[in-house]
């Protein structure tokens, strides 16, 4: 009898650490602690205040465990970032979404939020900052991201400044930033930028903390190598368990 309620308690913990805590960064702000979990490659999920945002949910993140989302953002129309079945699992009554305007024609639910423009959602700001190549694309005179579609978004809560950037180059836009906490930066060939690129943009706009996503198959050494000595932390997380 004792053995089985300590083997109970043992499967128990074992399902609840699905949740890796340790992942999870939590982050002051004047309006209270904002918590952010790397869940895979750009999915991410933002708790603040009572409320869940999720950014680009998508397979095959683990969804399950988690809490339903108040708000879903959006940051372009390819499967890593707009899955229809992703954002069903995640949504409740009365979620909301928001979208880069090209994900609205699919994900008809959602609201659309296009490059330059700024929301306010329950205490947060949020504002679409340009997401796009610069050079990089499929065959010549094409891109992988043409301008004007995505959005890397700006959130805003209780003064601190948090950036995502989207699938996107180190662009004149992401250059031009100001005053981030917090950045979360694209790096992946062929699709966005090599680390080097990446971490030159964020020189550029020196966040006080940056964390790699959507990293997948890039030498983060590179990247880290890159800021030493530039008063930038560079924090590496895992966004691919296995
Ligand atoms: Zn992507």
């Amino acid at each position: 009898m004792k053995l089985t309620l300590v083997l109970a308690c043992l499967i128990l913990a074992i399902t609840s650490s699905a949740r890796s805590e340790t992942a999870t960064q939590t982050f002051t702000t004047s309006a209270g602690p904002v918590k952010i979990t790397p869940l895979l490659h750009a999915s991410t999920l933002i708790e603040a205040g009572g409320k869940t945002i999720y950014l680009d949910p998508a397979k095959p993140a683990k969804l399950g465990g988690y809490p339903k989302a108040d708000l879903i953002l959006i940051t372009d129309i390819h499967p890593d970032h707009m899955d229809p079945d992703s954002i069903a699992a995640v949504s409740q009554a009365g979620s909301e979404i928001l979208a880069a305007p090209a994900v609205v024609a699919t994900v008809k639910t959602a609201k659309p939020i296009a490059n330059g423009e700024t929301k306010t959602w329950q205490g947060w700001s949020i504002e679409a900052i340009p997401a796009y190549n610069l050079s990089r694309g499929p065959a010549p005179g094409k891109l992988f991201h043409d301008k004007g579609r995505g959005n890397g978004y700006v959130l805003t809560y209780g003064g601190v400044r948090f950036y995502f950037s989207g699938d996107t180059e180190g662009v004149p836009e992401m250059r031009a930033l100001k005053n981030i906490e917090v950045a979360f930066v694209c790096m992946n060939l062929p699709y966005t930028m090599p680390p080097d690129e990446a971490a030159d943009a964020v020189k550029a706009f020196h966040p006080k903390i940056v964390i790699p996503y959507h990293y997948r198959g890039s030498d983060l050494s590179v990247f880290q190598k890159k800021l030493e000595g530039t008063g930038i932390e560079v924090r590496v997380l895992d966004w691919y368990p296995k």
